[in-house]
């Protein structure tokens, strides 16, 4: 199979598993991690109907959004300071923010483009060590942080579940979703309608993720990978 042919049947495949539990399949963006592959497979997923792809690094981000910006590029990876410069404006979303100091500097490069940065604060939801991201009983006061930077919008909650289990992937799931109805239900009303977005899910859990009400999904090996 050709990665079109994968990111069409991916694309298949998430379309009946939003059927098949009654929502609709615009609901659910797919973003296809690039962080692997060349531009000759970004255009091969476009071909097959791509328009959101995901990047780890600002390295690989960089030169692939400015080649491609027919397509939406999201930041799904660690954030570090200096590089930020480089993915404000180039990312239509930022998944990954749990820092204070990051978001900060976010609106200071927003505010210097004449633009308002969307993005996600990252949940540690499964508490892995391993992992980064905020507690979830610090996501109130990081919100809070974010409400105040007037070129920051914070458009929901991201995170990943353990890998090798999807009950627990599932329950990781299920428990970003309740944090964020909770948080959207202390927010006025105009900023709860903003306060939408829950990206989870990759190419082992995705189906979980979709079930408990992700609206983005990232898969990266599904779709760029042939031995997946
Ligand atoms: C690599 C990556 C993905 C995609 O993972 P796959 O298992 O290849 O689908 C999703 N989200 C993040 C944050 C990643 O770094």
């Amino acid at each position: 199979m050709t990665t079109k042919e994968r990111y069409e049947r991916v694309r298949a495949e998430l379309d009946e598993v939003c059927r098949r539990c009654g929502r609709a399949p615009e609901e659910v963006t797919l973003v296809a991690v690039s962080k692997t592959v060349g531009p000759d497979d970004v255009a091969l997923a476009i071909e097959g109907g791509a328009t959101d792809f995901g990047e780890n690094r600002p390295d690989q981000l960089v030169p692939k959004a400015d080649q491609f910006t027919q397509a939406n590029w999201h930041f799904i990876g660690n954030i570090q300071s200096r590089r930020i410069k480089d993915i404000v404006g180039r990312a239509a979303l930022v998944h990954s923010l749990f820092e204070e100091s990051h978001a900060r500097k976010i609106d200071e490069c927003a505010a210097r483009l004449g633009i308002v940065q969307d993005v996600l604060l990252e949940v540690n939801v499964s508490g892995e060590l391993s992992k980064s991201g905020l507690e979830p009983d610090q996501v109130a006061e990081m919100l809070a942080v974010c409400e105040s930077l007037p070129n920051v919008r914070v458009r929901g909650l991201m995170t990943m579940a353990p890998q090798g289990d999807a009950d627990v992937a599932r329950k990781t799931f299920a428990d970003l979703r309740s944090l964020r109805d909770e948080l959207a239900s202390q927010l006025p009303s105009e900023k709860a309608a903003c306060f939408t977005e829950l990206s989870m899910g990759m190419s082992e859990d995705w189906c979980e993720a979709v079930e408990e009400g992700a609206t983005i999904v990232r898969i990266g090996r599904a779709i760029f990978s042939e031995s997946f």
